[in-house]
């Protein structure tokens, strides 16, 4: 058996022949910048996540930097996000001259602590970045709430959500990045929908973020040739538009998959109670299932993490570090005991295997050899 974390070769084959139709036709169209696909693709999308803006870019990380720049945030302004996160949502805080102001998260969902949030905030708050981590949205109604009382703006990375949705306490429903000012997202090849190589997307619901998202993404010319502030060039290549085009009428029926791995998960692992606890599902948020991440206990995470490989298991750790171990963002204003919960679950969280085409037999044997493991 050869297990991986996420097989997107057979997840290829079983549409190969839409997605080779999609890319010969742009390789033989050879638009390949701007081409027809960008925009039917941003159109489906837009329409899929229920968004009156998507502006398709690069990658994940150039949403999250275009997003802060379009919304005028200054040199000094802090912002507000996880410690525990992938360390895009900080970098690009911090290559803006804004200051990333970290939270604890909460030890079930892994998400931003909203008491925390609101301890953190000062006079020089401008945003807070919910991150919707492994699948599921954070506590959206909340932070909204707490951004509406302090005049901040909500940013949301919805790299490891896209297709998820919310629901608030009255009966509207969200899809992940639609809730905030600006939302943003990634099309990693690993992500739920992932393209062939690096591509990203900005949602917005304002016509004028909107604009300036477009112009900053583009040099921050409205007009060829005539910048009006200083951009970047940051664009979604035709060909990668095209797969994505492809794969985002399979993504629902990818999160029924994903969430059907994740239940037999749960189910086999649930006696073990004592030893690793499973995924804490959102309430409000549906679960689409980026990773299926264990809380492993009495510190045998990195054992069990072994055992496993040794019989071609492979599993991974998202985030072995809290974002203020990092060196690039030590600072003197947190110490070890700074972000507790952050702190215990770098020593705890196990990720599975998880992807569209995992298979009965695979499940039954990753999940027999994590009960071998604790029968020793
Ligand atoms: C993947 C990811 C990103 C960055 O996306 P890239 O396309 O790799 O730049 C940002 N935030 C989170 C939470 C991610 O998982």
């Amino acid at each position: 058996m050869n297990i991986q974390m996420v097989d997107l070769r057979s997840q290829y084959l079983k549409i190969k022949d839409e997605v080779d139709e999609a890319v010969l036709n742009c390789i033989d169209s050879a638009a390949f910048i701007n081409g027809p696909s960008v925009n039917e693709f941003v159109s489906d999308l837009a329409r899929y996540i229920d968004c009156r803006h998507v502006i398709p870019c690069a990658n994940g990380t150039d949403a999250l930097q275009i997003a802060m720049m379009a919304l005028g945030l200054q040199q000094g302004d802090e912002i507000i996000v996880p410690a525990f996160t992938y360390v895009a949502t900080a970098e690009v805080i911090a290559l803006l001259g804004l200051v990333p102001v970290l939270v604890d998260v909460h030890p079930g969902t892994f998400m931003l602590d909203v008491n925390d949030v609101t301890a953190k905030i000062t006079d020089r708050t401008k945003a807070i970045v919910p991150v919707h981590l492994f699948g599921q949205c954070a506590d959206m109604e909340s932070l909204i709430s707490l951004a509406k009382a302090h005049q901040l703006f909500i940013i949301e990375d919805t790299a490891q959500a896209i297709g998820a949705t919310y629901t608030f306490s009255d009966g509207y429903r969200g899809k992940a990045g639609v809730m905030g000012d600006i939302g943003c997202t990634s099309f990693f090849p690993s992500k739920n929908l992932g393209c062939f190589g690096d591509g990203g997307a900005i949602f917005t619901s304002n016509d004028e973020y909107a604009r300036r998202i477009k112009m900053i993404a583009n040099h921050g010319q409205e007009r060829k040739y005539y910048h009006d502030v200083v951009g970047i060039n940051s664009r979604l290549d035709t060909l990668q538009a095209a797969v994505l085009r492809v794969k985002l009428q399979h993504l629902d029926r990818y999160a029924i998959s994903r969430n059907e791995a994740a239940a037999f998960y749960d189910n086999a692992l649930s006696v073990l109670e004592e030893e690793m606890i499973i995924p804490q599902r959102v309430s409000n948020s549906t679960h689409v299932f980026h990773q299926y991440t264990l809380k492993v206990k009495n510190g045998k995470r990195d054992q069990l993490k072994e055992y496993l490989q040794k019989n071609g298991i492979p599993t991974m750790i998202y985030y072995p570090l809290p974002l203020h171990f990092q060196k690039a963002y030590q600072s003197d204003n947190y110490q070890p005991g700074s972000f507790p919960v952050a702190e215990v679950l770098c020593t705890e969280v196990l990720s599975l295997p998880m992807h569209t085409e995992m298979s009965e037999q695979e499940l039954n044997f990753i999940v027999s050899n994590i009960k071998q493991f604790y029968s020793k």
